[in-house]
């Protein structure tokens, strides 16, 4: 994978992290906040409702004052006679001030008159079905719970919810001893639930308990206390709260769907978040791969295509680009142009040492070789003369013999001392080619300078005069000097034809130069 998916991989790796992070830290805190914003709503919602609720009670509980103060119900109580509920706790007359039940009971609790109605028409029904009820009245009645602001409850009787609330029977003036309690019921049915409900503006529903939710225990002084209030666990969404019966025992539960716009909204605004940060990582991701791609990758391309060239060239000489502004990218530049320089001067030295004889420091076979053929191609495109010599030192074996090999190493020294001081032409290429044996090629110099050039060498050797006692040809050290010039030929026949020329020198004696002119 190249430096580029490298870098994009890293880097939707750290923001895909980072995004998850930030989502992660968004849906925990900012829907917790949310949620705990809506359940304070639903709350202030829910303490209303009881508000409601309550104010059903006081207004029922204001009607069973009334007419416990009222003194055709003491006398009633003190003697109990068929005028008094014949006429005014009429079925018709209790069911215009919407009273189900209609209870007065003796200083002993004992039950002195009971009226069920039919709210429907106004009949009178047996009150039978409110015995449980009219048990727990007694229990609070005999026992009132301390503290508690109403004489008043709620309980669920087999027609559904009832507000009950009951009151001392007394004289109107509040003379006396209350002699008995006068108890009124109110049905919580669907009509009284819609008038809250309009009242309010809190839609709310009235369900019976289960078995699990009865287990509990509550303070049975309110109808509604906020401690009951509980947001539903397996009811996402929903607020309910526990009512108690007269007796104390939980037995129906009011549940609001409480309103989640706030959740929502919050929602709403983490996904919009989410897409803000998706974006901008998108964008950034954009803006820093472009700057990636202009800072570093382009260069670096540019310089792996212009080393590439270099060294498929062999262009040592080659550098790169390297601006003087001092990034890493540059130093790089710098040092690899560094390097190269060094690669191109051993290459030079190389060269040169591939090129030179090592013991007289003049050009090699190798360089000749090379040379020979340059030189003969110029020589037939231009038609520019071109001339050779091959030198032989004469009985040069004996000269080691008798002498020595570094005194025979010396003489070849000597002799490419010479050769380079009259091959002095920056074309001119002296060489050693063999053992003590030398070529000297003379481009743009034809047969005449050669000979020229072979004579020179010849005298300046003699005015050396190098002893050399065993040589039968001369009492110094002698050459045999072949001269040519080249012809329309090849090169070898150019070559062997110096040679040719130089042994015909041995063979005539010795300490000769033999020409030999082109064919
Ligand atoms: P000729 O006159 O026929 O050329 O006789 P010659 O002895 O010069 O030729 P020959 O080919 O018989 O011997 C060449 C000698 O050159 C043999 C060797 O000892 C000597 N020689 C070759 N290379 C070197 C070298 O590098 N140093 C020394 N000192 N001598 C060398
Ligand atoms: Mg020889
Ligand atoms: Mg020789």
């Amino acid at each position: 994978m190249g430096l580029r998916g490298k870098i994009i991989g890293l880097f939707f790796v750290c923001f895909g992290l980072m995004s998850f992070i930030a989502i992660l830290f968004l849906k925990s805190n900012l829907e917790q906040g949310f949620l705990s914003i809506e359940h304070k709503q639903a709350s202030e919602q829910l303490t209303q409702l009881a508000g409601n609720l309550n104010g059903e009670i006081d207004r029922l509980n204001q009607v069973v004052s009334d007419w416990g103060n009222w003194d055709d119900v003491y006398n009633y109580t003190l003697h109990p006679n068929r005028e008094f509920t014949d006429h005014q706790v009429s079925p018709s007359s209790l069911k215009e001030i919407d009273i189900k039940l209609f209870l007065i009971l003796d200083s002993q609790g004992k039950t002195l008159f009971s009226q069920s109605v039919n709210l429907m028409n106004g009949e009178a029904e047996s009150a039978a079905a409110f015995d449980n009820v009219i048990a727990n009245i007694r229990k609070r009645v005999a026992h009132p719970v301390a503290g508690a602001e109403k004489a008043c409850g709620i309980d669920n009787a087999p027609v559904g919810p009832i507000f009950i609330c009951w009151q001392p029977v007394r004289r109107s003036d509040l003379s006396g001893a209350h002699i008995g309690t006068l108890v009124m019921g109110r049905l919580l049915n669907s009509t009284l639930i819609s008038k809250i409900q309009k009242q309010s503006n809190i839609r709310f529903e009235l369900t019976p308990l289960t078995f699990a939710e009865t287990d509990t225990v509550f303070n049975p002084k309110n109808v509604i206390e906020p401690e009951n209030i509980e947001f539903g666990k397996n009811e996402p969404g929903i607020l309910s709260a526990i009512l108690p019966n007269l007796a104390g025992q939980p037995i129906l539960k009011i549940r609001l769907q409480f309103p989640n716009d706030v959740s929502t909204r919050g929602e709403e605004l983490t996904w919009k978040v989410v897409r803000v940060l998706l974006i901008v990582t998108v964008l950034t991701g954009l803006i820093l791969l472009g700057s990636i791609h202009a800072i570093i990758i382009r260069r670096l391309r540019k310089m792996d295509k212009d080393l590439s060239s270099i060294w498929r060239n062999g262009r040592w000489a080659g550098r790169l680009e390297a601006p003087p502004s001092k990034d890493e990218l540059n130093e790089l530049s710098h040092a690899i142009n560094r390097m190269l320089a060094l690669i191109r001067k051993q290459m030079v030295m190389l060269e040169s040492i591939a090129l030179t004889d090592p013991l007289t420091q003049i050009a090699n076979r190798r360089a000749f070789d090379e040379r020979i053929v340059i030189e003969m191609s110029l020589h037939k495109r231009n038609q520019t003369p071109l001339s050779l010599l091959m030198v032989d030192v004469d009985h040069f074996k004996r000269y080691n013999d008798y002498y020595g090999h570094p005194a025979g190493d010396e003489i070849l020294k000597t002799i490419g001392n010479l050769l380079s001081q009259i091959a002095s032409r920056p074309s001119d290429l002296p060489a050693r080619v063999g053992g003590e044996e030398f070529a000297v090629i003379l481009p743009a110099t034809d047969l005449d300078g050669a000979c020229h050039v072979a004579e020179i060498l010849t005298s300046r050797l003699a005015e050396l005069k190098i002893l050399h006692a065993d040589s039968p040809v001369a009492d110094f050290i002698t050459l045999c000097i072949g001269v040519t010039s080249a012809g329309d030929e090849d090169m070898a026949t150019f070559v062997q034809r110096a040679d040719k020329a130089m042994y015909s020198a041995k063979q005539s004696g010795r300490n000769k130069i033999c020409v030999l002119p082109a064919v």
